[in-house]
């Protein structure tokens, strides 16, 4: 069976007195995203493109937002779920990558954490997985700091 790309991308409003999550990595900062789970915009970007590279749908199509069994959830649970769906079809993922983009904070430090979870989470070696963090040079509602987004491509392969 060929490989099989898959790209993913999220965007989430900033509000106030809200935990910042990215990449399953809590990072210390005064606001975070709104959104029904807890709007890891990293996350959900990598779980829809799992499900695009698995020809699954999208997020919202697996995680109805308007059900209530997904309020509140973690956004690992996402990425784990899709992992099983997809080794239920015989794939598994080959590599990650990953653009996330935030005016502050700087998200540097916090760039191989994320790697290693998501390394964790979709079964694979950290150096097959990337982050990269850039800012939106303070234009837009991203450059304001309103608002977190990121980007995902994946490959997916066949198990052996
Ligand atoms: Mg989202």
């Amino acid at each position: 069976m060929s490989p099989r790309v898959g790209l993913g991308w999220d965007l989430h409003r900033l509000e106030a007195e809200r935990p910042l999550v990215v990449g399953g990595v809590t990072i210390p900062h005064d606001r975070g995203p709104v959104g029904h789970s807890d709007g890891d915009v990293l996350l959900h970007a990598l779980t829809d493109a799992l499900l695009g590279a698995a020809g699954l749908g999208d997020i919202g199509d697996r995680f109805d937002d308007r059900d209530p069994a997904h309020a509140g959830r973690a956004s690992h649970e996402f990425v784990t779920d899709v992992v099983a769906a997809l080794a239920e079809r015989g794939l598994r993922v080959a590599s990650v990558d990953s653009v996330v983009v935030l005016e502050r904070p700087r998200l540097g430090p916090h760039k191989l954490a994320m790697r290693a979870r998501i390394a964790e989470l979709v079964g694979l070696d950290v150096d097959r997985v990337g982050v990269k963090a850039k800012t939106h040079e303070r234009v837009d509602a991203i450059g304001a700091g309103d608002a977190i987004a990121a980007q995902c491509v994946v490959l997916l392969e066949a198990v052996d």
